[in-house]
């Protein structure tokens, strides 16, 4: 993942729990410009690098390019996958809601038309379970399947999804969700 400020390309840098690339790019901005005085191409390249010599969080790549299909893919089954995993067993009406909402959204939304198009299809033909954790990971599972079979790729035996795709090892239990109260 990538970002740019300044015409350098910054990477965000190992351990998990950042607050974010946007926030924590907005920071070495400001960290940059204070040392630079701002505003100079030069000044914010010297900035930058002394921000990393400094061990700070980011690295500077000579190019990044645009995601791929398949990257926002991986990253898109990744992202959930890991809400599947995080799922409540015992969800509110509202949270079932947004699992259905969600799917219904990436059908409208996802930023490949062909994906979007395949997927509202899929969902027709497989509406969304997610009466509990078990029932919509299996559900997702069986989708990302669908998908896999249609691409001509491997299927995935899904008693194995929780092994890939387990909850997030979060201290305390902190990235478990709680029962959101309806909004409707
Ligand atoms: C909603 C959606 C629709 C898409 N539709 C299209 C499309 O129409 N055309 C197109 O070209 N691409 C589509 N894609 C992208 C495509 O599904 C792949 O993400 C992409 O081709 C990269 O594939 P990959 O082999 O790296 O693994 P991915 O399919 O991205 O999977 C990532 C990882 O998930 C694991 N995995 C694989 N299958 C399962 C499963 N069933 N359950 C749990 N874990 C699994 C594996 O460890 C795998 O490495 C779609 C993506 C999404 C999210």
């Amino acid at each position: 993942m990538g970002s740019w400020w300044g015409g350098v390309s910054a990477t965000k840098q190992g351990g998990r729990g950042g607050d974010g690339l946007r926030g924590d790019g907005v920071r070495a901005w400001g960290r940059v410009n204070e040392r630079t005085g701002g505003g100079c191409k030069g000044g914010l390249l010297k900035g930058a690098k002394e921000a990393l010599q400094a061990g700070r969080i980011w690295t500077l790549e000579k190019s990044a390019t645009p995601l791929t299909k398949e990257e926002l893919g991986r990253g898109t089954w990744a992202l959930l996958h890991a809400i599947a995993a995080q799922y409540p067993d015992q969800p509110t009406r509202q949270q079932k809601r947004d699992a259905k909402e969600l799917m219904a959204i990436l059908s409208r939304l996802y930023p490949c038309k062909e994906c979007a198009d395949h997927f509202k299809d899929v969902l027709k033909a497989n509406p969304v379970h997610a009466g509990s954790q078990a029932e919509f990971s299996q559900w997702l599972c069986h989708v990302h399947n669908v998908v896999n079979r249609s691409l001509g790729k491997l299927t995935f035996p899904c008693q194995r999804v929780n092994a890939r795709w387990g909850k997030l090892d979060c201290k305390d239990r902190a990235c478990d969700l709680q029962g959101t109260p309806d909004l409707k």
